[in-house]
């Protein structure tokens, strides 16, 4: 049935995962003729995807459902996304929501926007994180230069600080074919660009008995996609192959994120983590090895319970020692259900804000040494379609921001640059290399 008269906006909280999720829920409004508007605008529908990483988190998705009952009270207000699935009874208390669906369900949501009506009671749609076997196949499309395509989903690690198992189950995955079908679906929208995404990528394969590393070499023979950008991937899951063949095959993007959360070997143990430092340094040194000018992004957690003044110490030094590009930091959020919560001695947010400034300085410090490495040197630059003071922006492959002076022509093109200087502390300015 078409509704050419109705509109949806959606609002989408967190990680690429849920970009891409709600891009494809998008199409299935898209699909009945429902147009999609701006969130700020009156809809018909408000769709909110949510993210619960932390208190923080939970905070704004409930700050964004509101806003949407503001807007127009008589609208179907439709929640889902890791909030939803952690916290239904919370967000059932909001009067004028709908609808919720846990990160299980997604898929339900289709069945529902041809006879939403509003609602004296909320409909409630989630199951149990033990249960959750589905996998919900999204891409992001349509929107950007770049797609977001979802491969993995769940993880089984249940590390100490983290609700994530709770929120998104069991680590299940499609299977190769379909997931390259999908691929070949944006390559005929001209994309050339995939970021592969999931909570635990390098696990990709645990419910299809495929492998991660199966699965790139599928994805590059695919016409029309230049570059696959490898999202985050546990230090112990991203093998040697794995790197061996990121170096020798130019789809792959010389570009990595590892999550560390801590450099002492004592705090990774307490966070239930798989790997130690010794471990994760033999990573870094491998993959500059192979790939001397690759930029590796770290992920680390600062004043999780625990961690005393010794092992953040421990932290510091460690991370100094490191060939990196970029320090991803979070201060530790306590999240319900999760073990950090009972560890001793609890860090105080003054000291948290501590130690992420003394990160911040760090990691400051290693990613103008890297893009000053790279000044005078010729990439390949996929710009966007993003005008700003008369400049396009773009990113090398090696995750290098790049600004020119903006051409049109030049939009959702790989073209080839040398880098001349800095623009501003993240970006550079280059020159087009004829
Ligand atoms: S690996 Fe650990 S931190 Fe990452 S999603 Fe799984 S449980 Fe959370």
């Amino acid at each position: 049935m078409y509704n050419f008269s109705k509109k949806v906006a959606f609002y989408t909280l967190g990680c690429k995962l849920n970009f891409a999720e709600t891009s494809t829920v998008s199409r299935f409004f898209i699909s009945r003729g429902i147009k999609i508007i701006g969130f700020n605008e009156v809809a018909d529908f408000y769709v909110i995807n949510t993210c619960s990483v932390t208190s923080n988190a939970n905070k704004k998705s409930r700050n964004a459902i509101s806003r949407a009952i503001n807007l127009n009270p008589n609208a179907i207000i439709i929640v889902t996304g890791c909030y939803a699935q952690l916290k239904p009874e919370e967000i059932k208390n909001i009067t004028g929501v709908d609808y919720i669906f846990g990160a299980n369900n997604k898929l339900e949501i289709e069945r529902i926007i041809d006879s939403a009506n509003k609602t004296e009671n909320t409909n409630v749609f989630t199951s149990d994180h033990k249960e959750m076997k589905t996998f919900f196949p999204a891409i992001s499309k349509g929107d950007r230069t770049r797609a977001f395509l979802k491969v993995q989903d769940g993880c089984d690690n249940f590390c100490a600080y983290c609700t994530i198992p709770y929120a998104r189950g069991r680590s299940r995955n499609q299977s190769i074919k379909e997931t390259v079908e999908q691929a070949k679906s944006v390559a005929k929208e001209g994309i050339k660009e995939i970021i592969i995404s999931g909570v635990n990528i390098g696990d990709f394969g645990k419910s299809t008995g495929e492998t991660f590393l199966d699965l790139l070499k599928e994805l590059v023979k695919i016409e029309g996609i230049e570059r696959y950008r490898i999202g985050s991937v546990e230090p112990e899951l991203l093998t040697d192959d794995i790197i061996e063949f990121a170096a020798k095959e130019n789809r792959i993007l010389p570009h990595f994120h590892i999550p560390l959360q801590s450099g002492c070997d004592e705090m990774l143990k307490l966070m239930n983590r798989n790997y130690d430092t010794a471990l994760f340094f033999s990573k870094i040194t491998k993959i500059k090895s192979l790939i001397p000018d690759a930029f590796i992004g770290i992920d680390l957690i600062v004043g999780v319970n625990g961690e005393t003044d010794e092992m953040f110490d421990k932290t510091v030094e460690f991370v100094k020692s490191l060939d990196i590009s970029f320090i991803h930091h979070f201060q530790y959020s306590e999240r319900e259900n999760t073990r950090a919560l009972n560890f001793k001695p609890i860090v105080r947010p003054q000291q948290k804000q501590e130690r992420a400034k003394i990160i911040t300085e760090i990691s400051d410090i290693k990613h103008e040494n890297f893009i000053k490495s790279q000044i005078g040197k010729d990439f390949n630059v996929l710009f966007e379609s993003t005008k700003k003071n008369g400049k396009i922006y773009g990113y090398t492959e090696n995750y290098i921001k790049v600004e020119i002076d903006f051409n049109k022509n030049l939009i959702n093109e790989i073209t080839k640059v040398k880098i001349t200087g800095f623009a501003d502390k993240e970006t550079v300015i280059a020159n087009i290399v004829q």
